[in-house]
This record gives structure tokens, C-alpha cells and sequence, in this order.
């Protein structure tokens, strides 16, 4: 199961009732892991007013260094510091490993935790694997922002389940050896050899990807592709001159072409207070859209 949380869902400057961006993915698999994406000012305030415990977060994602997108990071990593964190926290990034150092040598900080920052290619058009757990990998693929910007997606594995029919019909029964079979894809068992196939079938992974600020592009229709979730910019309501921002029929163009299940719009400008125009206009072009706000939580299973 992942738990998306929407912490701040605003563009550049923030509003009473929306805080700058950052996104908590929970994934409840064998092990329970904590990601975070982006950063904003006041998200270690949003992260307790949700409940999530900021210790709790392993792997940070930042999708490019505006302010609006990272100014958090200076003030989480100081209460990570001061409540005694011991872990190693990773960060990501365009360039991470210039700003996360900038950002650690900030002030008198006297850091006491390892901090690992991954930089990230934020050119040309291929999806790069850039982290993998047991359970997931995460990938990233170059964006049009007017900085080097790029969007993620969080991928799970695929996974054998193991049908109880089909033991029964070779008088097999659940057990140890099922740990065995799903590592090596086959066993002998009973003086027969088992394969994997032939008493599990496979169960397709979730997938959230999340845009960070961009224009729409071919890029993130290609990341997007078939996923359960797109966390995609949308601005504006009309495509505003100049600005790298996409708005909100242009985000949903680009969740139709991906054909995902659901598009959440974030990334709002303060200057709609009443968002549900934004969804309205979406919905003509892509129906399964909802607008975040700040403390939405979505379920997947
Ligand atoms: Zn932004």
C-alpha cells in the first residue's frame, strides 16, 4: 500500500490556505519507508500538523532548486540534527550535490548525521533509474523549467503472488519452500520440479509520478506512462506567457496521452481561492482529476 500526503500544494509564494510543495510517500511493504518530495519552506511544520514523524524520512527528492522547492530542507535537517538523528538521510537532486553542501555549510550547523546527496541527469530525454530498495525503484527524466528540473517516479515491483488453487491441484501446500521459489523461479519439491509461473501470478506494482514545476513535454507523458497516480504542475487555469508553468487542460492532456488512472493537480497558483474552476476545466479533458490541497491524502493499494 502508498499513502501520498500532500503537505504544501502552492506555487512560488504561499497563501493561508496553501504552504509551498512537498509530497510524503509512505510505502507500507515489508519494510515501512518514508520519501519525501520537495521541500518547501514550512514543511517540517506541515509534516507534524500531518501526524508524519520527520525522523521517519529516508530519501529526499527535490525536483529543482527554487526556493519554493527546497527553503524547508535548512530547517528539517536542523531538527533532524538537534532530536539526536543518527541515520543516513539521501537526498536527490539536479546538481544536489552543490546546493546540498551549500545548504549544510549555511550557518553555524555542526551537522552530526550523514547526509549522501545524489545528483541527477537533468538532460536529454532518457528515463534514468536513479534509486532502488527491495521493494522499489525510483526513476527521473529531464523537464522544461527554466532551471535544470526534473520529474520522479516512484515504481513498485512487481510481485509473485502465490495462487492456493493451483498448490491444492498439484497437492502442494503453503509453506517455506514458497520463499525458495520465488527467488529462483523454480524448485524440486516432492520429486517434482515446481515453476514459479505455474502456481503464482504476477501483480503489477504501483506507480506515482510527480512533475515538479514544468512546461508540459513528451518527457513526462513518457514517465507518466500507465501510472496509477500523476502529480502534475498546473499553475495556471489559461497557459500564462512566459512562464514555465503548465496549466490545467495542459496537465490533463498530458495525463490522457499517459494514459494514467488518476491526475491530481498541484503546484496552485494563491490566486485562485476557489480551485474547484481549476478541476472543472481539467475534467473536460481528462475526467479522473482532483485538485490537492494542503493535507489531502490518497490511498493506493
Ligand atoms: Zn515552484
Amino acid at each position: 500500500m502508498i499513502v501520498v500526503t500532500f503537505l504544501g500544494t502552492v506555487s512560488g509564494i504561499p497563501s493561508k490556505e496553501r504552504s509551498h510543495p512537498a509530497i510524503v510517500l509512505e510505502y507500507f511493504g515489508e519494510k515501512k519507508d518514508t520519501i519525501l518530495f520537495d521541500c518547501g519552506e514550512g514543511t517540517q511544520k506541515q509534516l507534524m500538523l500531518s501526524g508524519i514523524s520527520f525522523m521517519d524520512i529516508s530519501k529526499i527528492f527535490i525536483t529543482h532548486w527554487h526556493a519554493d522547492h527546497f527553503a524547508g530542507l535548512i530547517g528539517l535537517i536542523q531538527t533532524m540534527n538537534l532530536e539526536k538523528r543518527k541515520e543516513e538521510l539521501k537526498i536527490f537532486g539536479p546538481e544536489a550535490e552543490k546546493f546540498v553542501s551549500d545548504i549544510v555549510d549555511l550557518g553555524y550547523f555542526g551537522l552530526r548525521f550523514p547526509i549522501t546527496a545524489t545528483n541527477v541527469p537533468f538532460e536529454g530525454e532518457e528515463i534514468v533509474k536513479i534509486d532502488e530498495a527491495e521493494d522499489y525503484e525510483i526513476y527521473c527524466v529531464p523537464v522544461l523549467h527554466t532551471v535544470p528540473a526534473v520529474a520522479y517516479s516512484f515504481q513498485e515491483k512487481d510481485k509473485w503472488s502465490i495462487d492456493v488453487e493451483k498448490l491444492k491441484k498439484l497437492g502442494l501446500k503453503r509453506g517455506s519452500w514458497l520463499r525458495k521459489l520465488k527467488k529462483y523461479g523454480k524448485v524440486r519439491i516432492k520429486g517434482m520440479e515446481v515453476k514459479l509461473e505455474e502456481v503464482a501470478r504476477i501483480k503489477k506494482g504501483l506507480k506515482v509520478v510527480y512533475t515538479g514545476d514544468t512546461k508540459p513535454c513528451d518527457n513526462v507523458i513518457r514517465i507518466a506512462r500507465n501510472s496509477d497516480l500523476l502529480i502534475h504542475d498546473s499553475t495556471f487555469l489559461e497557459e500564462e506567457e512566459g512562464k514555465a508553468h503548465a496549466d490545467v487542460k495542459q496537465a490533463a492532456q498530458v495525463a490522457k496521452e499517459a494514459e494514467v488512472k488518476e491526475l491530481i493537480l498541484t503546484h496552485i497558483s494563491r490566486r485562485y481561492k476557489d480551485a474547484s474552476i481549476l478541476e472543472k476545466e481539467a475534467r473536460k479533458v481528462f475526467p479522473n482529476t482532483r485538485v490537492a490541497y494542503d493535507f489531502m491524502r490518497i490511498k493506493l493499494k
